[in-house]
């Protein structure tokens, strides 16, 4: 209402314009969005409060910039200034300070609508009326602060204010029509159901429903008009039933409006008591965005509807910002994925992948798949080689009026019931969500890579890598490589694949964890990746796989290069003169050979066998009166370290005594974690006897080690 306090505002504004060119000048006006709640919630006193400081930010703002304000309506203020200054710095200062007034303790929305002024001419009054036009058209967008008004802004605004003008009319003359879009098997061609699509025929002219579900909902009547649909659908399934022929299951649109109504399950209940129809064949599509909503209202309603037994389909999945994990609070059996979101997937194969994972992810959690927006054959088949057979889309048919889709469906087979596996046993598929279940926690924490994958019909198939997984393969796997090709089995040859089949048989046949160490190589370099699997779940002809996965590359080497120079030194000592034995000590008497040469065996007459069968102790060849010295040379040694040298008698196998010396040592094995002694044997009877025919010598004088203590 324009009133005298009103006209003086626009004289004054006239004033103004009239002395700068056109274009000088932006009439904008302020709104504070839900004020009339405020007041209510908050009482008067607080709302002045907000709007004192309010306008006083705003005076501030338009002194500093040479414009003018006036407060015109009790939550709206018109505001006259330079368009020079529409989007500096200063407006953005002032707008911080005016959203946070001290007495309040939450952020207040305003929303600005701005008219710049071509034409000074025109009536202050008209501008005015567009500046608030382009207010009103992001009113209840809470992501946009400002509109500027343009002539498209204004046709698409009178083009909303005409639906909702005719809204209520058109559900009186019954001007909502039924479409039916069919869905198929296309593996069978048989026809599985129909899609109910909304067609507003207003005077024989159709509008889309993407003009007017939006405003709809907006203003609230979809729920009118939703219930309506929703009636209809359940009058016609009743007519199929009553005419005798087999009912074909619809599925009807539920927005996310209708979901937060108090009665909406009871109303969609009384429905299908009134007309006699079960729940199978009336089926509930819920887009996947409306679960986006921070109180898990609409979880909790969906999860009653799943409980009451309707089948939730969950639509346009993969168009929002949720992923698989939508799914673990809503254990609806039907996926609807959008084959259209997917165009602007640069990678066509990429594309692919994603389409597939979340295809065998769905199966996995035991979820059927409708994917819609299908156009081509060649998009019809694909799906069908990854195992989604149902159909919706251009492809097979546009959605089409009830007597269309009657004919059309008539001479071709029918499915009611969607096919879902159930063969997953021993996999409770909410612990794959569940944020402190094992899996999850394995897969996001583990320190190496972690994979999941399928194994089905001879062939593997990943599904699901971590971030560390890649890092194993240390550059063998190029980036961008699709998901198909990145698994292990593309790095492995003949019999490396052997070794990972058979890991991962025992995995399945143990239910426990089994593992393997790999050769994998890309042609150029090799490396060495331990993996270690476990079965997640198994139905007669898949398995799903969890595994782990690290690069132990360089231990792998460090083992290698033990074993070579171990030959290398087995070699030599074979071929030696000298005895060479490692001795492990258990105890005093308990002294177990652990490596001896040839020469060793051959200095006592022995072979190696007849050695082994007939002597216990290695003392046991040295005689009596030189045992205790030996075993006190090597005491002491084993207790101050060092190296001795010590000489003693000893029986050979065929009786005969020959005079031996022996230097050994110890050495400290960290991985055993135990002492070795290492001994060279040398026979010296020659030598003595030579050497008692010349000087007489005392034995042991070639000791050279011995600890004072
Ligand atoms: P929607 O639920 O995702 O429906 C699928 C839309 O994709 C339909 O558009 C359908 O005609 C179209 N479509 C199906 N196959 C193909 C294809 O192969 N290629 C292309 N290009 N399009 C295909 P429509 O009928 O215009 O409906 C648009 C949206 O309006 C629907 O999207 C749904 O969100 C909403 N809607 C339709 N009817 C109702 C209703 O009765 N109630 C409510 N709340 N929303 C409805
Ligand atoms: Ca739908
Ligand atoms: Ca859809």
């Amino acid at each position: 209402m324009i009133n005298a306090y009103h006209q003086r505002i626009f004289d004054e504004i006239r004033k103004k314009i009239g002395t700068k060119e056109a274009g000088y000048f932006v009439l904008a006006c302020v709104d504070i969005e839900g004020f009339k709640i405020i007041s209510e919630q908050y009482g008067a006193d607080t709302a002045n409060e907000i709007l004192r400081h309010i306008k006083k930010c705003i005076n501030e703002c338009m002194e500093e910039v040479d414009g003018f304000s006036a407060h015109t309506m009790t939550d709206e203020f018109l505001l006259l200034y330079p368009s020079k200054y529409s989007d500096s710095k200063i407006f953005s200062k002032y707008y911080a300070k005016a959203v946070k007034p001290p007495c309040f303790d939450c952020r207040i929305s305003l929303r600005i609508g701005k008219y710049r002024i071509d034409h000074p001419q025109e009536a202050p009054e008209s501008m005015y009326y567009r500046a608030q036009l382009a207010a009103d058209s992001i009113c209840g967008n809470y992501e946009r602060k400002s509109a500027v008004y343009s002539e498209e802004l204004r046709s698409a605004l009178i083009h909303r204010q005409q639906l909702v003008f005719n809204m209520n009319d058109a559900l009186r003359k019954k001007e909502f029509e039924l479409w039916l879009q069919p869905q198929c098997n296309h593996a069978t061609g048989a026809i599985i159901g129909a899609e109910v699509l909304v067609r507003w025929n207003h005077e024989g002219k159709y509008i889309s429903p993407a003009e007017f579900i939006g405003v709809f909902e907006e203003t609230g009547f979809i729920y009118q008009m939703d219930k309506y649909v929703w009636e209809n659908a359940c009058i016609l399934l009743r007519h199929w039933i009553d005419e005798g022929k087999m009912p074909l299951p619809l599925s009807v649109n539920v927005s996310r409006k209708d979901i937060l109504h108090d009665d909406f399950l009871d109303t969609l209940t009384s429905l299908l008591e009134k007309y006699q129809i079960s729940t199978e064949l009336l089926r509930v599509e819920i887009t996947e965005s409306a679960f986006a909503d921070v109180e898990g209202k609409v979880t909790e309603k969906v999860n009653e509807l799943i409980h009451r037994g309707y089948i939730v389909e969950i639509d346009d999945f993969g168009s929002g910002d949720s992923s698989l994990n939508t799914l673990k609070d809503v254990p609806a059996p039907v996926l609807k994925l959008d084959m259209r979101f997917f165009e602007d997937t640069k990678n066509a194969d990429r594309a692919g992948n994603i389409i597939e994972s979340v295809v065998r992810m769905a199966k996995w959690l035991d979820m059927e798949v409708i994917a819609e927006g299908v156009e081509e054959r060649s998009q019809a088949d694909f799906l069908k080689s990854i195992g989604c057979y149902y159909i919706q889309g251009y492809y097979y048919a546009k959605p089409m009026p009830i007597k269309d889709f009657e004919a059309w469906a008539e001479n071709r087979d029918k499915e009611t019931s969607l096919n879902r596996i159930h063969a997953i046993e021993n996999y409770d598929s909410s612990d794959f969500w569940n944020p402190e279940s094992i899996e999850t926690l394995i897969f996001n924490n583990y320190v190496g890579g972690a994979y999941v994958f399928e194994y089905r019909n001879g062939e593997t198939e990943l599904l699901r890598i971590n971030d560390e997984y890649l890092q194993q393969f240390r550059g063998m796997i190029l980036p961008n490589t699709d998901l198909r090709h990145m698994g292990v089995l593309n790095y492995l040859n003949d019999t490396e694949k052997r070794k990972f089949y058979k890991t991962m048989r025992d995995a399945a046949q143990s239910h426990r964890e089994a593992s393997c160490e790999l050769e994998i190589s890309d042609g150029v370099k090799t490396e060495y990746l331990r993996i270690t699997m476990r079965v997640l779940a198994q139905t007669d002809n898949r398995s799903l796989f969890y595994a782990g996965v690290s690069n132990v590359t360089e231990r792998h080497k460090a083992h290698r290069n033990e074993q070579i120079i171990a030959k290398q030194l087995q070699v030599i000592l074979d071929h030696i003169q000298e005895g060479v034995i490692t001795l492990a000590l258990r105890d005093e008497k308990n002294i177990e050979i652990v490596y001896a040469n040839d020469s060793f065996y051959h200095l006592h007459g022995f072979t190696k066998e007849q050695y082994k069968q007939e002597i216990s102790f290695i003392t046991d060849l040295i005689l009596q009166e030189d045992r205790e010295n030996a075993e006190r040379k090597i005491a002491e040694i084993e207790r101050c370290g060092g190296s001795t040298t010590f000489e003693y008698a000893c029986r050979k196998r065929d009786g005969s005594v020959v005079q031996m010396q022996m230097t050994c040592s110890f050495i400290m094995m960290e991985s055993i974690e135990k002492n070795l002694l290492l001994g060279v044997i040398n026979d010296i009877t020659d030598k003595r006897e030579g050497e008692l025919h010349g000087t007489h010598q005392t034995r042991g004088a070639a000791d050279d080690s011995g600890c004072s203590e």
